[in-house]
């Protein structure tokens, strides 16, 4: 029987051999997590395109066995104690070259592989990176389970705050709580919950300052589920807001409303930032719309593919992102509403269902 792992496998395998790359060594611990279902923290990953060596050390013997004999993907598993280059080293000799990951692997590691190996060693990026790109039935599955825990987390700690008593940290704290309660395993970063001028700082840390009234609170929050993560933010206010701070959300609505327009396989992901920026550029507010549109997300909270300006990829059936636009205004406050969309042939599929209103 295929499992999802030696689909992962197989797709892993046709990128390394289009660019001609005879053996990788992986050492991120997610894509490794991805590509067998192992969770441990001390593993790496030697793939050829016939041979599949999982290292580890004894804490984690029994239970890499029995996540590879589940995946199914016929690894050779190495108990490792010391000198992990010289193991890796008689797996790789005679070959042309050796991948690794250019953005996880040690310097030390690195460097004594240098020492111990005499086959080129290539940085490689985002190679598994680009096949978790495109998530399937069961992930999406996962996804939406994770955004749905964080809509009824978020609506059920709203219901109960009182504005001028509840705290920033009150009320992440109170979100956590609901998400988890309902079968969350966990946050998927440290929650946002920042008032009136603080709303300003896109990823300020909740303080003990009460939310307030007459201004906008930005909420961030995001869950996991079966190890995947749900990310959406709402901005809200108790009582009637500022003239500016309603015009503000009115402009990101409509900038999220053209970013979920443009959405659409085959698009640049550039084109999708342009999509959001250009309403907010032309309300005026273009300096004040200080990251990018969205993001990737998964395994973990922050994945390619990214809707940034800087982008070069392109979106595909199957990629689960984040659109987030956001205004920040330096010591009157700030508005970002995100929701998470899954790409499609035609356009996509939007999972969050919380609303975006900013009255309370
Ligand atoms: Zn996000
Ligand atoms: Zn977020």
């Amino acid at each position: 029987m295929s499992t999802p792992e030696c689909l992962r496998l197989e797709i892993l395998r046709d990128a390394m051999a289009r660019v001609d790359l005879p053996v990788l060594l992986l050492t991120d611990l997610v894509n490794i997590q991805y590509l067998t279902g192992f969770t441990g923290t001390a593993a790496k990953i030697l793939v050829t395109d016939e041979s599949f060596f999982f290292f580890t050390d004894g804490r984690y013997e029994v239970q890499a066995a029995a996540d590879l004999d589940m995946a199914g993907l016929g690894a050779d598993l190495r108990v490792l104690s010391a000198g992990e280059e010289k193991e890796i080293a008689s797996c790789v000799a005679g070959m042309a070259r050796v991948g690794f990951e250019s953005q996880t692997i040690s310097w030390k590691l690195f460097h004594r592989l240098e020492s111990a190996i005499s086959v080129a060693l290539v940085p490689v990026e985002n190679m598994v990176e680009q096949v978790r790109a495109r998530k399937d039935e069961k992930e999406i599955a996962a996804i939406t389970a994770a955004v749905a825990l964080a809509d009824t987390g978020l609506a059920e700690a709203l219901a109960v705050v009182d504005p001028s008593l509840t705290t920033e940290s009150d009320l992440a704290l109170s979100i956590e709580w609901e998400m988890r309660v309902r079968g969350a395993t966990g946050v998927s970063f440290p929650l946002i919950v920042a008032a009136g001028a603080r709303a300003a700082l896109p990823h300020a840390s909740p303080t003990q300052a009460v939310l307030g009234r007459h201004v906008p609170v930005i909420i961030d929050i995001g869950c996991k589920r079966d190890a995947y993560c749900s990310d959406m933010t709402r901005t809200v206010c108790w009582g009637t807001p500022s003239a500016e701070t309603e015009r503000v959300h009115d402009v990101v609505v409509e900038a999220q409303n053209a970013a979920r327009a443009a959405v659409r396989a085959g698009v640049p992901c550039k084109d999708i930032d342009a999509a959001a920026r250009d309403v907010i550029t032309e309300a005026g507010y273009g300096d004040a719309f200080i990251h990018a549109t969205g993001h990737g997300i998964g395994l973990v909270v922050h994945e390619v593919p990214f809707l940034s300006g800087r982008s070069s990829e392109t979106l595909e059936a199957g990629n689960v992102i984040t659109l987030e636009p956001g205004i920040y205004l330096p010591g009157s406050g700030g508005v970002r509403i995100e929701d998470i969309v899954v790409v499609t042939e035609e356009g996509c599929e939007t999972l969050t269902q919380s609303p975006r209103d900013l009255f309370l």
